[in-house]
């Protein structure tokens, strides 16, 4: 008999199972809008031009494979707490800010969740309902407890704001709220900037701590500064907060597990100490982070010419989204019989809409029509080009009516 006999069957990850039906469709009309990765305007996977001029040099260079400090490569520390604090910020002046490379969003997010149970034991997170769903994985298998906190209005396809507010205010005080820094995932909605004002006067009231999810910098609205503001608001306030970075989406480096997770604090003092924690946890879950994609970065920012020609790559892949979903909104026109209001897809903004459709309508979309999404009714606008948007219009219609 085994030691695992009582074992069952795990179900398939909500997300990561949607590309592995859609493998397995053979129709020619297949349309993956499931996972949330950039395709070009011929629906395949790119790789960034400054990620190829990196990967050159350093081949002609040739970088050794030796490993890593526990806390990462410390020209990406510098760059990466740059990059999301701006490139002059006080706290980071001030050495208040505490930065360790990790393996990309969801490593920085597990080695958050790892220092909460073990420094912060007995609070709750708070995350948005809805959320990206690895968010509960992670704080669960961490052993911290998570409940949410209302974020979307079906009614209005908008924030509800007035919900989120009430539940962060009836959240016991001193609970740690998590935030997306940006691109809110799976809705697309994000809080006006005097909506995260008045998130940030209600968080310090009830002395909560931010955390702080930033997977989509840069990707949102094309801006590396426009999308951090969130983030930067809450530093200049003097939060104490975290926050997890990740460069999956904004340079392409998805498979490389590239990013960090940063703890700003009140002193240097704490900072040190705070880091030197880190390490520790960090040093058990998997010693040290890999160095392929810290290289990537480090040179990617800390070169002005390249850096210029990052920021374009970006821009391009953020506007090839807006233009592709203001093509979707025409062709729904077109079809629309019913006359109704679809300027939800034009202001979500990153990868994703939500677009409402049920999961009865999600199962027409596939089934009937080999268009491949999660079951909540998100669909990642990336995965989609203008020439397929009339098609993805007559199926939404259909699943809709
Ligand atoms: N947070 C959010 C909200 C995300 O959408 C993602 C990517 N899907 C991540 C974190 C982490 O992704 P990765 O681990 O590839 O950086």
């Amino acid at each position: 008999a085994s030691a695992f006999e009582s074992i069952t069957q795990a179900p398939p990850d909500p997300i990561l199972g949607v590309s592995e039906a859609f493998k397995a469709d053979t129709s020619s009309d297949k349309l993956n809008l499931g996972v949330g990765a950039y395709r070009t305007e011929d629906i395949k996977p790119y790789v960034l031009d400054v990620v190829k001029k990196a990967e050159k040099l350093m081949l002609e260079n040739g970088e050794n494979k030796e490993y890593l400090p526990i806390e990462g490569l410390a020209d990406f520390n510098k760059a990466t707490v740059a990059l999301l604090l701006g490139s002059d910020n006080k706290a980071v002046k001030d050495g208040r800010v505490a930065t360790i490379q990790s393996l990309s969003g969801t490593g920085s997010l597990r080695l958050g969740a790892a220092f909460l149970a073990r420094f912060y034991p007995g609070r709750t997170v708070f995350l948005s309902n809805p959320t990206w769903g690895n968010h509960k994985n992670i704080f669960a298998d961490a052993g911290v407890e998570w409940k949410e906190y209302r974020y979307f209005n079906p009614a209005t396809i908008g924030l509800d704001f007035e919900g989120m507010m009430a539940d962060i205010e009836a959240a016991p005080n001193g609970s740690v709220i998590v935030l997306h820094g940006c691109a809110h995932n799976p809705t697309g909605i994000d809080p006006t900037p005097e909506q995260w004002s008045k998130i940030a006067d209600l968080i310090e009231k009830k002395n909560h701590l931010p955390f702080f999810d930033v997977a989509y910098q840069g990707f949102a609205s094309g801006s590396l500064d426009e999308d951090a503001a969130s983030v930067r608001l809450f530093v200049e306030r003097g939060f104490e907060l975290l926050v997890a970075q990740s460069y999956s989406k904004n340079l392409g480096l998805y498979a490389e597990r590239i990013g960090a997770l940063n703890a700003v604090l009140p002193t240097a003092d704490l900072a040190t100490k705070v880091k030197s924690q880190l390490k520790r946890l960090a040093r058990a879950l998997y010693s040290n982070p890999p160095v392929h994609g810290a290289r990537i970065v480090a040179y990617v920012v800390g070169n002005n010419d390249i850096f210029d020609e990052w920021k374009q790559e970006m821009a391009g892949m953020a506007g090839r989204i807006q233009a592709v979903r203001a093509t979707l909104v025409e062709e729904l026109k077109k079809r629309d019989t019913k006359g109704r209001d679809w300027s939800f897809i034009t202001s979500q903004i990153g990868m994703f809409s939500f677009t409402g459709l049920k999961p009865a309508q999600v199962e027409n979309m596939t089934k009937k029509w080999h268009v491949y999404m999660t079951k909540d009714g998100r669909i990642s606008l990336a995965g989609l080009n203008k020439a397929r948007a009339g098609y993805l219009a007559d199926a939404m219609i259909d699943s809709f009516d």
